[in-house]
């Protein structure tokens, strides 16, 4: 094709057009509110990095040069990933910056927690407090009671290095209500815990859920998979929803929520029925030996034994198997397969949230799918499924501290030994159960209070001082968590703060640099700005100036060896600054940058504070194939019978093509089809990728009583989780969230569109509007979670754009009732459109009403949930939500006895070879001889160090 051109030779005019690089500093655009004069306004553009959702797509600011304002976001056209284009979130990030009522000053509690009153304070005040509460609790050696709890991390490894450099074991996040499923299911299989499709060679697309509007990596895989498409490839959506993506697909197939796994076995079963496999890939690169040897022990070694007894395994996932049990058309199911088989390498497919994130068993969903990318030989292929790991860039910064030597309980209980994240969700409960107490807890843009199930046992912790002395909510807009925080600490939005970040959104590594524009166009005319609070509104900060300020105060005098990692390291005994710490690592660990700056004529810093993003590596594909290094094969050694390279005992590789190759960072260095690790972890039963039937079963549930699978996942396109909640403009656009109910439901129930309906979980119900659709499955009901914020006090809790006023009401002890007071309406602010506000709505909660349901194995919330739904009775109003937290504390009791916990061999907290946030050092893997356990709570003779 010639560039310009299409494959008929039409001339291509492209959509978007940028400004030329060379007119960042001086852009000049008439005034839109000055027409019909010509009123020039000049503007410098400063790239920085959104941080509206994890994608890290590229942005530009327009920053007015005369008022210092930001004027406008837009897309970077440098950015690898997003490459100029954006959803409606990255612009909107302007709403954020210009919120009038947006937190712009450190805040004190000066009532009881919860009162929501705040008092104005300084940040010199907030860094004593929590320098002196952090320094004691090392100093006494309470290295368990300083958390670090994220909502979005928004960075890459900065928050490691400020936890390991204090020695403490304090990172938590917000996995195990998001990905932790899907990525021990990935994880099981290569030892990379996330896929990286690469659509845009894909011949054939399996998507789990709404990928193209609402997908993890949204914008960057949306315009990668209609670039798919319009090559020719095809595309399948799995979800019990019509969605948009869905709508737009060669095959719609909605399974039964918590069928998913067993769907995706039936194709697995045709493929290998029909042998559609690729023979040559499975015999290279799986673990096929010891999977014979597990399925058909005795039988003589090949290949072929192999195929035979893995397809007698899944003998009993036919088709019409399937069809009775997922609800999906047999032939739907074999057409699908056939496709996956004939594309082959080229099949790239992507689970995240969805049904892995739903449902008990959910990780097998991602086990599952990975289990078909194996099969056809597009793991790591072009067009394929690469491995995460492969296409993202992380680069180290200066001088790491070690490993902090001690495990925290708190993050990884020993009861999920398997989990691919902190039981984060779980922290309210084991402080209740009495497990530890924090003397320092800051969260970091995290609402658990609205985003965590069972809201009401975090709201009665946060509440309690004996629990959590100390807490800081990190954030730049107000929450229903941050309302019951002893400090409020503003920090910057997208283009306010400095983050380093990659992401896997397709075959190559990239880096994406997030910075505070405003201070970097101040500096570019040749001002000094000593912290970036200085250039933002009010006294926003960012957080990486503050873990520095903070840890130099725990450490002034460098006695606990804490000081050092924040000395310059250009600056002898000097505090770093935030250019220092990425200029080093510009300079020093990022291949390529510093050459491609120099033909620029600037420094590597330079380079990234011009372009925003730098591409690392193109055409990522086979990773798994690099060869080992002469140093990598000093002293190494080759079994011939299984070609596999083995070094001090341990595999490193094995022989491929004639070579020896790294291979995989599983236990065998391959793809492992059957798990030795499940087996010595407790969980024979699952060695292979199997199915297992979820907690919203239909079996489970009997209609004529109006009990239903409430699937409360999905995404909007429009709004993040919390944050958005001072974006006008996305309210503006969503703001209602209706339960999607089929047409035969309705007329069962007795309700029709905007009719009220009582949906009741274990724990209690919520009120919300019907939506009858053929959209989605009889059967099930469906409901958005980004709706339906609330605030108890008039001037802080939630912002007014997004927020109703509600009344809450402990009715008996535990038992509490959320009441609308107020709709969403116009509201008196510094910003006229407030006065507009058309909307009412802001949508019903319903988080709050489930129980924490812990998957035994992957320890992840399952969100599904089985509800009882009726036509709302008299008494019910709209938004009405009401909990018991007794029985929710018992419903958490019964799914963590569904648990088998460690120690797993040699007294090991977790097998040592599975990823950990924040890995501590090796020795704090083992369990306290008096400490280890078998499944019974007894001590296990003879497995004591
Ligand atoms: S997908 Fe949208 S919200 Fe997410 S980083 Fe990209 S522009 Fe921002």
């Amino acid at each position: 094709m010639t560039p310009g051109r299409d494959t008929e030779g039409w001339q291509v005019t492209p959509l978007e057009s940028f400004p030329p690089m060379e007119k960042w500093d001086d852009w000049v655009e008439y005034d839109a509110a000055a027409w019909p004069r010509k009123v020039e306004k000049h503007y410098m553009l400063v790239p920085t990095t959104c941080f509206n959702c994890e994608a890290a797509c590229g942005l530009v600011a327009y920053v007015d040069k005369e008022t210092r304002a930001i004027r406008k976001l837009e897309g970077n056209p440098f950015h690898p990933g997003s490459r100029g284009k954006n959803c409606a979130k990255g612009p909107a990030t302007l709403n954020q910056i210009q919120d009038p009522g947006r937190i712009l000053y450190p805040m004190k509690r000066v009532g009881p927690r919860g009162s929501g009153k705040f008092a104005r304070a300084s940040w010199d005040e907030a860094l004593d407090v929590f320098a002196a509460a952090i320094r004691k609790a090392i100093v006494e050696g309470r290295k368990t009671e300083v958390m670090y709890h994220v909502g979005r991390p928004g960075h890459d490894g900065y928050m490691d290095r400020v936890l390991q450099s204090w020695g403490v074991d304090g990172h938590n996040s917000h996995t195990n209500v998001c990905s932790a499923a899907a990525r021990l299911g990935y994880a099981l299989w290569s030892g990379a815990d996330r896929p990286s499709p690469d659509h845009e060679n894909a011949k054939f697309m399996l998507l789990l859920s709404s990928h193209l509007e609402t997908g993890h990596y949204f914008n960057p895989h949306a315009q990668r998979i209609i670039e798919g498409k319009m090559r020719g490839a095809k595309l399948a959506v799995v979800d019990v929803r019509l969605s948009n993506t869905a709508s737009m697909a060669d095959f719609w197939l909605a399974p039964w929520p918590g069928t998913e796994a067993f769907l995706l076995l039936a194709m697995a079963h045709v493929i290998l029925e029909e042998k559609l496999y690729d023979r040559a890939f499975l015999e290279t690169w799986g673990n096929w030996r010891e999977t014979l040897e597990a399925l058909a022990p005795g039988t003589p070694t090949s290949v072929d034994a192999f195929l035979e007894a893995l397809r007698k395994h899944y003998a009993r996932f036919t088709p019409d198997a399937a069809e009775a049990e997922c609800g999906v058309a047999k032939e739907t199911v074999v057409a699908v397969a056939r496709e996956i088989g004939a594309a082959g390498s080229a099949f790239a497919t992507h689970v995240w949230r969805n049904a892995a994130s739903g449902n008990l068993g959910g990780w097998q969903v991602a086990r599952a799918l990975q289990f078909l990318c194996v099969l056809v030989g597009s793991v790591g292929a072009k067009g394929g499924t690469n491995l995460n790991t492969q296409d993202k860039f992380v680069p180290p910064p200066f001088l790491k501290p070690p490993a902090q030597g001690v495990w925290n309980e708190l993050l990884y209980p020993r009861e999920w030994p398997l989990s691919h994240h902190e039981l984060s969700y779980l922290l309210p409960h084991f402080l209740l159960e009495g497990r530890g107490k924090l003397a320092a807890y800051f969260t970091r843009v995290y609402n658990p209070v609205w985003t965590n199930p069972d809201g009401m046992i975090w709201e009665q912790v946060l509440r309690d001082e004996s629990k959590i002395e100390l807490h800081a909510a990190l954030t730049p807009t107000w929450s229903e968590t941050a309302q019951y925080a002893d400090w409020v600490l503003p920090m910057g939005l997208g283009a306010e703060r400095h983050d380093l970040m990659s992401q896997e959104t397709h075959a190559e590594k990239w880096i994406g640099f997030r910075q505070p524009v405003v201070r970097v166009m101040r500096e570019r005319l040749g001002e000094k700005v000593e912290w970036t609070r200085d250039a933002n509104p009010g006294e926003v900060w960012e957080e990486d100036e503050f873990w520095i300020a903070l840890s130099w105060r725990i450490d002034p005098d460098g006695s606990l060896g804490i000081r050092k990692y924040y000395e310059s390291p250009y600056r002898k005994s000097q505090r770093i600054t935030v250019d220092e710490y990425y200029r080093w690592i510009f300079e020093n660990t990022v291949p390529g940058l510093p050459e491609e700056a120099k033909k620029k004529g600037l420094s590597a810093l330079e380079y990234m504070r011009r372009y925003g993003a730098f591409l690392v590596e193109k055409e990522t594909w086979e990773g798994h194939a690099k060869k080992l290094s002469a140093a990598d094969l000093q002293a190494a050694s080759v079994d011939e019978a299984s070609k596999t390279v083995t070094k001090a005992g341990k595999p490193i590789g094995i022989v491929a093509d004639g070579a020896p190759r790294i291979g995989f960072t599983t236990p065998s260095r391959r793809l492992e089809f059957f798990s030795k690790t499940m087996v010595e972890w407790g969980w024979p039963e699952f060695a292979l990728p199997e199915y297992i039937e979820s907690h919203v079963h239909r079996k489970h549930l009997d209609r004529a009583k109006g009990e239903y699978a409430l699937v409360p996942t999905f995404r909007l396109p429009t709004l993040i989780h919390t944050r958005s909640g001072n974006a006008k403009w996305l309210y503006e656009l969503s703001n209602t969230n209706p339960v999607w109910i089929h047409p035969e439901d309705a007329e069962r129930i007795g309700v029709e569109t905007t009719d009220l309906v009582r949906i009741s979980t274990r724990i209690g119900h919520f009120v919300n509007k019907a939506w009858v659709t053929e959209g989605v499955r009889p059967g099930i009901v469906a409901c958005s979670h980004h709706l339906g914020r609330w605030r108890l006090f008039d001037d802080n809790g939630t912002d007014k754009w997004a927020s109703c006023k509600v009344a809450r009401e402990e009715t008996a002890p535990g038992k509490f009732r959320f009441r609308r007071l107020e709709d969403i309406g116009p509201f008196e602010s510094s910003d006229p459109d407030s006065k507009r506000v058309w909307w009412s709505d802001g949508g019903v909660h319903q988080n709050l009403t489930f129980p924490v349901q812990p998957d035994p194995v992957s320890g992840m919330h399952c969100w599904h949930q089985r509800v009882r739904v009726e036509r709302a009775g008299a008494d019910d109003r709209y938004g009405d939500v009401e909990v018991d937290t007794a029985k929710s504390m018992a419903i958490y009791r019964e799914w963590v006895a569904l648990a088998r916990p460690a120690p797993g061999p040699g007294g090991l907290r977790r097998p040592l070879h599975f990823a950990r946030a924040v890995r501590p050092a090796p020795e704090a893997y083992r369990t306290e001889p008096e400490q280890i356990l078998n499944d019974f709570g007894r001590a296990v003779p003879g497995r004591n160090r």
